[in-house]
């Protein structure tokens, strides 16, 4: 395994919310996941709709 790169670059991750493939930026930090920040709010609203503690 390549320890000189971080893990969350090495799985892949589609948007929570259409389901297209995100780009990881390498570096530290949270892995993305969603396309955009746009998907995401609306995500997290979706859930908290259904009522989850998102
Ligand atoms: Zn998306």
């Amino acid at each position: 395994m390549d320890c000189t790169k971080p893990a969350k670059t090495q799985c892949d991750v589609t948007c929570g919310h259409c389901g297209a493939d995100v780009e990881q930026t390498e570096g530290r930090g949270r892995r993305k996941l969603f396309c955009s920040a746009e998907h995401g709010r609306s995500y997290r609203r979706r859930m908290r709709a259904l009522g989850f503690p998102v």
